[in-house]
């Protein structure tokens, strides 16, 4: 799908058929608000669904409510489409009758979904906490702070190219897009990287030290052509600048805390279990967990490989529990379990309560935009040539 790269168009206001005078006047101001209205969350599951399913009637093809492959059931069920990140994203460009676009999901999900949507779009996160603790290891001024130290070490022509992940801050597709970078997501990697060494000596890849390496790996960078660059720890870079010469791919020091339980002795354990087991794990796990498994890849390949797995097959997977269980009910037929045997949400993703669904959606229906996710235009064109970069690919 290809992007516009202008950046002129900003987000119109738009006047609602459901909207009074006095509600427009409201709605021209988009409320954030941390914590929802106590009757909310006093409200039982049955009244829940009944006033959102309310809401969504009277919103009609206004409304788009896309649901991360991680969020839980009672929210999954209210969703128009699931996915991951990146397919959401492109999948709410594609609806542009819907005015508005909550995003059970996280916060750089919002982000990305302001971006890619259109200028009469807004994009509504129902719960401002459901952050990402990945996307919160990175910052734009560590990764400033880290990028001119790399230049004072490696010198002006050190060829560096920044790739993110979709998995960060606004602010740091846009610093891709400006330094010459571009974005990636689980899916793609392996070619944005090689897209990026054709360009250039060295990569940044940031905030997943883990997908960064699994996919320099797979590319054929060995571990010792590696540096993990501390953003916590900056200077101990001043005692690597050999390493740092050397080094082919710097990987930020960030993980998904989800992604991280996984282990090698739970592979073992499943395979001594249940002997034939396949084992399906995300490349957000540990370099040893990957190569331990017998397939790895995103979200959508994990699911794509159950979906067309015969009845009777056997498989251990290591990556959010509300998918894990969901394949597993969706495929009866199939054995289908988590390798963690300790329940494994992604807690940020839970922040996601049907009854902050029911808060926004009522909100809109009453003219009130509640938790809009807004992205300053500077940011979203520099993040576009980003974003512009890897669907070229
Ligand atoms: S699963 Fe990991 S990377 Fe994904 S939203 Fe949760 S913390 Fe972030």
């Amino acid at each position: 799908m290809a992007l516009q790269t202008a950046c002129a168009s900003s987000k119109e206001e738009r006047i609602l058929p459901l909207l009074s005078p006095t509600g427009r006047a409201r709605h021209q101001q988009a409320k954030r608000i941390d914590s929802i209205p106590q009757h909310y969350a006093e409200m039982s599951g049955e009244e829940l669904d009944q006033r959102i399913s309310a809401a969504r009637d009277a919103l009609g093809e206004r409304l788009v409510i896309l649901g991360h492959h991680y969020q839980r059931d009672e929210i999954i069920k209210y969703a128009d489409f699931r996915g991951d990140s990146f397919k959401l994203a492109q999948l709410a460009a594609a609806r542009p009758q819907a005015d508005y676009i909550v995003f059970c999901g996280v916060h750089f999900m919002a982000e990305s979904a302001d971006i890619l949507s259109g200028p009469h779009q807004q994009v509504i996160l129902p719960n401002p906490a459901a952050g990402c603790s990945m996307a919160d290891m990175a910052n734009i001024a560590e990764v400033e702070e880290c990028w001119e130290m790399l230049l004072d070490i490696l010198g002006e022509d050190a060829g560096i190219i920044p790739v993110t992940y979709m998995n960060s801050a606004a602010n740091l597709k846009a610093f891709c897009g400006r330094n010459g970078g571009i974005v990636c997501t689980s899916s793609n990697a392996p070619a944005v990287v090689k897209w990026a060494f054709s360009r250039g000596k060295r990569v940044l890849f940031f905030p997943d030290e883990h997908l960064g390496r699994n996919t320099a790996l797979k590319y054929g960078i060995p571990e010792a052509c590696m540096f993990v660059w501390n953003p916590k720890d900056p200077m101990a870079s001043n005692t690597a600048d050999e390493e740092i010469e050397q080094a082919q791919i710097i990987l930020w020091k960030g993980y998904c805390t989800t992604h991280m339980r996984f282990n090698v002795q739970q592979i073992e354990k499943a395979r001594a279990d249940y002997p034939g087991i396949k084992v399906l794990v995300h490349p957000e796990c540990r370099r040893e967990v990957v190569e331990a498994a017998d397939l790895y890849g995103s979200t959508e390949y994990i699911i794509a490989q159950i979906e067309k797995a015969p009845a009777g097959s056997q498989w251990a997977v290591a990556t959010e529990i509300n998918l894990v269980h969901r394949l597993a009910q969706e495929h009866p037929d199939q054995f289908i379990f988590c390798l963690d045997p300790v329940i494994c949400p992604c807690s940020t993703m839970y922040r996601i309560h049907p009854a902050y669904l029911a808060w926004v959606l009522e909100g809109l229906v009453n003219g009130e935009v509640i938790n809009q996710v807004k992205v300053d235009e500077d940011t979203v064109c520099r993040a576009k040539v980003a974003l512009e970069r890897m669907l070229a690919l």
